[in-house]
């Protein structure tokens, strides 16, 4: 290039940078914002109207996603108005869409878009003008419903899940209400098999949606196998798939589906891309409900397949329940006791009884069991075992676990029970065990009633030795470093292993009833009690047996080198008005 031919070239770049600032500055006076995007809709310009509509400088929003920026500021995906799907940003065609942003005022925007067709992939043209003033509310608000109706029925038309393509609920619902509408004047049963992944949340977890997706559509593939002529099955969203069987002859042959289903599911499966190693064993549970004529609603069967599909998952194996009248009370008083449990912890009410241990060779009283009494709104007992798995399955033990500690705690302040160096013992259940903070809480509540950690013994059962051990381990230990006595209750009739026995830092154990029970006529229960006590004693700890009823009982414990016992023979469970503050020995006047 020579001289005069580079001066050429210079004067145009200046005279191109001069028009360009002159347009920016004629972009700037208009009062449209106005945006080019690429293809995808990711910003690459703007102009100052624009800037000052986000309220943030354009080096900030530049290679952004336009349809971002815009929906940060809209009032509610609501008040979208009119015709084009901006906000799905489907910008193909061009188009214009009125929409309401979040100012003050509310500012109505008119968006139009297009693209420039000249260049391949298109970038975008994007003006928004204010029209606020153009535009009363009420007809905003008259165009925006019709919009809302518009998608509304647009959703109505989607019966079909995009993961699996099998119908969605929509869809299995109106196969149900039609298969309901055959039955009438036809033989055969109908059955719905609701059916749950189990653990399919670790699968999300631990190897991300994508594995899971891949989980959920070879699942789809393997349960359609075992599908008959006219069965549907559909996916009724996360791991939920419900198979609709028509022209069933008997009830039991929905079972034996089930089976098969359970059959196919659970073979072994490796995500595609992953090595040989990584092997998912795929689980599910099943809920059945049958019906043979058309009483039912679509709805209702759903919900009690639904409902015996929850019952099939507490089983500890072949996870198939089919609905019944049993289940459905089951669960009805679940619901009440559920409401009466929030009305507890909401007035604070909840009645103890405190059941008196004694030492057994002179029956003097060394502490007492605090045990809730639950009452429903119509003053009946509730059975404290029903209580406590309602409120640790609705996530509730934590609270109803701080009223019972304060409850007791309380009684045992006003009773001077540690004046009489007098032991109270509060029941824990494992999930209370498993929460952070519970030492603290422990500590925090003995300070604040004078309750030494020495009297206060904290009973729980094997249930959390064998779910976690380790983490009791660390939980009962640190229990113990604070002070309080850790006892295991109801000891015998769990399956906790010996070996687990041994390492776990406790203080003593608890004899179940049942084997206080039977055991002076039966030889063999004898000797296991006699083995527990061996193994106590080796490891240094304290055995309470638990519902000593007879003289026999209690003679016989003796004799086998029981030290400690509870037990009706002794004392039921007492009202803390009923407990005398310096009780004398509970010798049982009947031996
Ligand atoms: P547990 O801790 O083993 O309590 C002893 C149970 O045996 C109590 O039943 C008591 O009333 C009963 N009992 C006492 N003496 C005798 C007897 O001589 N014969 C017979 N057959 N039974 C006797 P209750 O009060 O029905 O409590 C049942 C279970 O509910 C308790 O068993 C405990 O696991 C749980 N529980 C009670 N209160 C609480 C609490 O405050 N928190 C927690 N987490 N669980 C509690
Ligand atoms: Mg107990
Ligand atoms: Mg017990």
């Amino acid at each position: 290039m020579n001289n005069a031919q580079r001066a050429a070239e210079s004067a145009l770049v200046n005279e191109l940078r001069l028009t360009l600032a002159r347009l920016e500055l004629a972009l700037a006076q208009i009062s449209d914002g106005l945006v080019i995007t690429d293809a995808n809709g990711q910003l690459l310009w703007c102009n100052a109207r624009f800037e000052e509509f986000l309220n943030k400088p354009r080096l900030l929003v530049l290679g952004q996603p336009l349809q971002l920026l815009l929906q940060s500021r809209l009032e509610s995906p609501q008040v979208r108005v009119a015709g084009d799907h901006l906000f799905c940003l489907d910008i193909g065609q061009g188009g214009s869409v009125t929409t309401v942003m979040r100012r003050e005022p509310l500012q109505v925007m008119q968006i139009d878009w297009q693209p420039v067709t000249s260049e391949q992939p298109p970038p975008f043209i994007f003006s928004l003008r204010d029209i606020s003033d153009q535009i009363s509310l009420e007809e905003l608000r008259l165009r925006s419903q019709e919009l809302v109706d518009q998608q509304l029925a647009l959703a109505e038309q989607v019966v079909t899940c995009p993961v699996t393509g099998l119908p969605n609920r929509r869809g299995l619902s109106r196969a149900i209400t039609e298969a309901l509408q055959q039955l009438d004047g036809h033989q055969g049963w109908l059955a719905l098999l609701f059916c749950d992944l189990n653990r399919f949340k670790e699968v999300n977890d631990s190897y991300g949606h994508r594995v899971g997706d891949q989980l959920l559509i070879e699942l789809s593939r393997r349960m359609s196998q075992v599908l008959r002529h006219g069965d549907v099955l559909a996916r009724l969203g996360g791991d939920e798939f419900v198979l609709l069987c028509t022209e069933l002859a008997e009830p039991e042959q929905a079972l034996r589906i089930a089976e098969r289903l359970q059959d196919e599911v659970s073979q072994p499966w490796t995500p595609a891309g992953a090595d040989g190693s990584l092997e998912i064993l795929p689980q599910v549970s099943i809920g059945i409900a049958l019906c043979q004529d058309s009483q039912h609603s679509a709805d209702q069967l759903l919900h009690d397949a639904d409902l015996a599909m929850y019952e099939a998952k507490a089983l500890q194996e072949r996870h198939i329940v089919v609905f019944d009248e049993a289940i459905n009370a089951k669960l009805q008083r679940r619901v009440q006791l559920r409401e009466t449990l929030q009305q507890t912890l909401r007035h604070r009410q909840l009645e103890m009884q405190f059941q008196p241990v004694v030492r057994l060779a002179t029956a003097d009283v060394v502490g007492y069991e605090a045990l809730i009494r639950p009452r429903d709104c119509g003053g009946m007992p509730i059975p404290p075992l029903d209580f406590i798995s309602v409120a640790e399955a609705s996530g509730l033990i934590s609270s109803l676990g701080q009223l019972v500690l304060h409850r007791s705690l309380s009684a045992a302040r006003t009773l001077k029970l540690t004046d009489h160096g007098l032991a109270l013992a509060v029941n824990i259940s494992t999930q209370q065990l498993f929460k952070a903070g519970i030492a603290e809480e422990l500590i925090a509540a003995a300070a604040r009633f004078g309750v030494p950690t020495a009297l206060l013994s904290i009973e729980i059962t094997e249930d959390a030795l064998i779910e976690q051990p380790q983490r009791t381990h660390a939980e009962l230990a640190a229990l113990r470093r604070a002070g309080f006595r850790v006892l295991l209750d109801d000891f015998g009739i769990g399956y906790s292993s010996l070996t687990w026995l041994a390492d776990m830092p406790i203080d003593g154990l608890k004899i179940d009833h049942s084997f206080t029970a039977t055991m002076v006529e039966d030889r063999r229960r004898r000797s296991l009690v006699a083995a527990i006590l061996g193994l106590a004693r080796d490891l240094q700890i304290d055995v309470i047996a638990e519902g000593i009823e007879t003289c026999d009982q209690w003679r016989l414990l003796q004799d086998m080198g029981c030290e400690l016992g509870q037990g009706y023979l002794f004392s039921h469970p007492l009202l803390a008005s009923q407990i005398d503050q310096d009780p004398s020995a509970l010798l049982p006047a009947a031996c």
